[in-house]
């Protein structure tokens, strides 16, 4: 079986369509998973939600999807992201705020939980540092933990008696003995300072997890941006991957 890991596509339509056809030459994915923040940031909330169903993929809750269903103070968010929340929210038919209030903060699944921030806080912790994964090992019981979030690709490897280090995630990795909590990177606002869509897919056969970087179209999705009105800084980091 063949897993795709997308996280925070973020309302970006075209980062998300570049994603797709990079699984589909990957050799495709049995099964999709989506680590929250569908909506949120960009200009097309809608079509995301209706093409990433296409895939029927198990999919948890994040904060932008939250914010989005009426169910969040925006007041929680900075001024440019309560701003795009609540555009993205007004462009959201019933149907598609019912998909997404209905969405678990945490899934189980194989080995594998899938939350948002972190097991122990779904919505908002963010995973950044060795102390803060390190803390969240007892707070999922599964092997292997994926989140989102920081829109950074990382991986915590833990080890027995020693507190664990969070690193980049690496192009190729090995899933072995050591319990691992795994950021694939955003599709649709990645924040490490590389502009390319994030995402990861996992070989369950081969134990392996691959991380993918693909080039999309930016300057079409900034003047989407602009023509929405939405705040300019979100347009511009998106060609900065900050
Ligand atoms: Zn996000």
């Amino acid at each position: 079986m063949r897993y795709a890991i997308l996280a925070d596509i973020h309302s970006n339509l075209e980062a998300l369509e570049a994603v797709l056809l990079d699984v589909d030459k990957q050799g495709g994915a049995d099964v999709f998973w989506c680590l929250g923040d569908i909506v949120g940031y960009g200009p097309n909330p809608e079509e995301c939600i209706k093409r990433l169903s296409q895939y029927q993929p198990l999919t948890v809750l994040g904060n932008h999807d939250l914010g989005a269903t009426g169910e969040l103070d925006l007041s929680y968010f900075n001024p440019d992201a309560a701003a795009a929340c609540l555009w993205n929210a007004q462009r959201l038919k019933s149907e598609e705020i019912r998909y997404l209030s209905q969405l678990p903060q945490k899934a189980v699944t194989d080995d594998f939980t899938l939350a948002h921030g972190s097991p122990r806080d779904p919505i908002w912790e963010y995973v950044l540092s060795s102390a803060i994964a390190q803390a969240n090992l007892a707070h999922f019981e599964t092997f292997f933990c994926l989140i989102g979030h920081s829109h950074i690709p990382l991986v915590f490897e833990s080890a027995p008696g020693d507190p664990g280090h969070l690193r980049e995630l690496p192009l190729r990795l090995t899933l072995g003995e050591r319990r691992l909590i795994i950021n694939p990177g955003s599709v649709g606002q990645p924040r490490d300072g590389d502009p390319r869509a994030s995402y990861a897919l996992y070989d369950a056969e081969q134990r392996l997890i691959y991380h993918h970087r693909v080039p999309y179209p930016v300057s079409i999705t900034q003047e989407k941006m602009r023509l929405a009105g939405l705040p300019p800084r979100l347009a511009l980091r998106l060609s900065l991957g900050r």
